[in-house]
């Protein structure tokens, strides 16, 4: 007898997600033990479900306890990659990873995620314009899609068995194949969107096994429809309003309950904009809006029928959401949702694995400060409040109005608007953003540097041994001074710089040991910023990071620690170290900053003014910072700006305005430098062409660019562009151990010389070599540095 399935109401209160790497970063410690050996794959199994399980209590306990209220978003190492393998799309290349059965198991997934002895692992990239990286599907025409993991069914059934249903999570069809690229054979053009109804009759097996183990509602995540994507083969805008239309239908086709469980689709990390329309005709039962970042749409009689999740909470940043506000906007939507037939839910804009777990963990923050802060399980709270003012409006005004209290005090707080601060960017004039004409510099630079062609350098970090881990390990636990720390650091330096004078070197490097990480040291030294214990953020697998907060103005502080004594004024905090390398050294020693947008990029970043301001500020310290290295006798000063890229708005329109604002902040940290000092900058990603006139733009005397994974394709980039300063396409890549041969480099080097004049061209790897080791560092140096005086000779 057919029943008549109307779908369950959508829970009042939801996040769109949760960090899944737990609150003592519990997935790393298991999944890396597994992939050492210490552990068995049972053990790995039991510590995942014990995380699930965790995670599924502590959120029914901070109220989420509607039915499907609760997400589910654990994985082992990437949602992009959990999907893949659910569909069973393994690039070809890998040959068979599925077992007898048809199923791809743990090991398959970490194949492809950590690539094997024949085959480098799926391509990382970054998640729209976060720091987080996922795995990019490779699609071709040959692709097989076919059922290969029921894994989320399995941990639906898990949760549920213990008293939670849990609203499982997909990547959405479109959205997966909009972030594919086109598997090696593919014909050129081809777009792995052309392969959408082929994948979709899995998402619907799929999704009709989870309503068969009794999942109420489903969330399919669209993201790719907030960005203007530069798409393979060319497709446009309308294409994927299409896609969707298409996608939408084929998925909704069945009735609620009977086929599949209802369907939550959500577009986190911006506006929708002109894909407004096509979602809302879509057959799904909820659509999740971001208004944080976006507006709400004009016209909401088109959600008419729907249940409109308000992602009021923003879900990317750290601050305490101003209930008060969202709250208006909420009773306006419900006003709105009575008059045109819909309901209204609340959740975070984005899921919140983008944050750390709980801001109440840093008992070492000022009250104030932690008081302002919003980590994953404050944001929790922070839906339950407005779902209760949605469901009861004024039943919430106390908390609503504390709210109110808290976010003024930021405003008024000591360090928060430093008057010597902003006299000092309100004064800045268009003088301040220009050196010299290149030419002019570059004679000035020839005078002093007396390079040979084809200079050979790295990008600053040396290998991070266990040794300075462990030093700083034990200062930080008082088990060491900070004299026997210095001396355990210039020891370190000291052997850094004998060994690049060893291998032949023309432009050395202190090699960072001092350095946890390139932005948190800078932040550790100004003022303005504060860095957390526990804050840990997934960036990819099993690697974090731990953000620091920007949450003043900024400024060098007065020198109170290591290496300066008493001084009260604004102390130098790199200069020591990079003096003491040049003390040890005829060749000149590159002095390494972190540049401002990298610096932004990396931390949580205040929300209550423009980030141009704030780049203003952190550029200004970096200024001061370039002149007292100018004043130690460092003629070349490298201004590191890996993020430029990552930070590039979604949408088309607004890159403009960032770019100007980002490459301005690089201008003012560096345009006080002297025309002999040598200003390097140093980007790493391979979508360089993207940005290319802005990175013409940063003005910088030499530019090393992550080049080998791509064999060297950047430098038609640059010739087709005219790039008229020094640059540095690297020559191997950092992030494997694999040695590069001799050969290899002097191939690239061949291929670099035919499109770039060969006096513009410098010889690095790609990156820093902090996560590698001595062995592989020393052979592929000394290659390196062969294969540039073979190159040289040749020239
Ligand atoms: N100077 C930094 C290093 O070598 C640059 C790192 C980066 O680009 N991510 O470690
Ligand atoms: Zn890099």
């Amino acid at each position: 007898m057919a029943t008549q399935h109307t779908p369950a109401q959508f829970p009042s209160a939801t996040v769109l997600g949760y960090p899944r790497i737990g609150r003592r970063r519990e997935l790393k410690k298991a999944v890396e033990a597994y992939w050492s050996g210490a552990s068995s794959l049972a053990e790995l199994e039991a510590s995942a479900e014990a995380l699930q399980l965790a995670t599924a209590a502590r959120l029914t306990e901070l109220g989420l306890t509607d039915e499907a209220a609760v997400p589910g978003t654990f994985s082992f190492y990437d949602q992009v990659l959990d999907t893949l393998v659910a569909l069973g799309a393994v690039p070809a290349r890998f040959g068979t990873l599925h077992d007898d059965a048809g199923r791809l198991g743990l090991d398959a997934y970490f194949t492809l995620a950590r690539g094997n002895a024949e085959q480098q692992p799926l391509e990382m990239t970054k998640w729209f314009d976060t720091n987080y990286h996922y795995l990019v599907p490779e699609i071709g025409p040959e692709t097989v899609f076919s059922l290969s993991s029921e894994r989320i069914v399995e941990e639906f059934s898990l949760a549920k068995a213990h008293g939670t249903v849990t609203r499982p999570y997909l990547v959405g069809p479109v959205t997966l194949l909009a972030l594919s690229k086109a598997s090696d054979g593919a014909p050129a053009g081809f777009a792995p969107l052309s392969r959408l109804e082929d994948v979709l009759p899995v998402y619907a097996e799929l999704l009709g096994k989870l309503a068969a183990a009794g999942a109420p509602w489903v969330q399919l995540d669209e993201p790719a429809l907030v960005a203007d994507l530069d798409l393979p083969g060319g497709t446009s805008a309308a294409e994927l309003g299409a896609a969707v239309e298409r996608a939408y239908a084929a998925l909704t086709a069945p009735a609620v309950g009977a086929g599949r469980p209802a369907i939550l689709l959500s577009t986190p990390y911006g506006g929708l904009g002109e894909q407004t329309a096509a979602v809302a005709a879509t057959g799904a039962e909820a659509v999740a809006l971001d208004l944080f970042k976006g507006q709400l749409p004009a016209d909401l009689a088109q959600f008419a029928g729907k249940t409109v999740v308000a992602g009021l909470v923003d879900g990317h940043n750290i601050w305490r959401n101003d209930l008060a506000a969202s709250a208006a906007t909420l009773d306006a939507l419900r006003e709105a949702g009575a008059r045109h037939g819909f309901a209204v839910a609340v959740a975070t804009s984005t899921s919140t694995f983008h944050v750390p777990h709980d801001a109440e963990e840093e008992t070492q923050l000022d009250p104030q400060l932690r008081s302002w802060l919003a980590f994953a399980d404050q944001k929790v709270r922070e839906v339950v409040t407005l779902a209760g003012h949605l469901a009861a409006p004024g039943s919430q005004d106390a908390a609503l109005a504390e709210s109110s209290r808290i976010i003024a005090t930021r405003a008024e707080a000591p360090g928060v608007r430093r008057p010597e601060v902003r006299e000092r960017t309100a004064a800045l004039t268009a003088a301040d953003f220009s050196r010299s004409e290149y030419g002019v510099r570059a004679q000035a630079q020839e005078a002093v540097l007396d390079l040979p062609p084809l200079p050979t350098t790295t990008i600053g970090s040396f290998p991070q041994t266990a040794e300075v881990r462990s030093a700083r390990a034990r200062l930080n636990k008082g088990a060491i001074d900070e004299a026997e720390y210095e001396r355990l650091m210039k020891d370190e330096i000291a052997r850094v710089i004998d060994l690049q004078e060893e291998l032949g070197f023309d432009v050395l490097v202190h090699g960072e040991p001092e350095r946890n990480d390139m932005v948190q040291y800078f932040a550790e030294h100004l003022d303005g910023f504060d860095v957390t214990v526990h804050g840990w953020v997934q960036s990819y697998g099993s690697r974090c990071t731990r953000p620091s907060i920007l949450w003043g103005d900024v400024s060098r502080q007065a020198g109170a620690s290591i290496l300066w004594g008493d001084a009260t004024s604004a102390a130098p905090i790199t200069v020591p170290w990079a003096a003491y390398a040049q003390s040890l050294t005829e060749k000149p020693v590159k002095g390494m900053l972190t540049g401002p947008v990298t610096i932004l990029a990396w931390s949580f970043v205040r929300d209550d003014q423009p980030l141009a301001e704030t780049a203003n500020q952190v550029a200004l310290a970096l200024r001061d910072e370039i002149a007292d290295l100018e004043d130690a006798g460092i003629g070349i000063i490298q201004v590191d700006e890996p993020a430029l890229r990552e930070l590039l708005p979604l949408r088309a329109a607004d890159r403009p305005a960032y770019l100007d604002w980002s490459v301005n902040a690089f201008r003012l940290a560096t345009a006080g430098a002297a025309d002999a000092t040598q200003v390097h900058t140093h980007l790493c990603y391979s979508e360089f062409g993207v940005i290319i006139d802005a990175i013409d733009g940063l003005d910088a005397d030499v530019t090393s660019i992550e080049a080998a994974r791509s064999r060297m394709e950047v430098v038609t980039d640059l010739e087709a562009h005219g790039f008229g300063r020094g640059v540095g396409p690297g020559v191997y890549d950092i992030h494997s151990p694999r040695v590069p041969s001799q050969q290899e480099i002097e191939e690239l080097l061949a291929r670099a010389v035919e499109h770039v004049p060969a006096r513009q061209l410098w010889v690095n790897p790609d990156c820093g070599l902090k996560t590698r080791g001595y062995e592989e560092t020393e052979a592929s140096l000394r290659n390196l540095v062969e294969a540039a005086k073979v190159a040289r000779a040749a020239l």
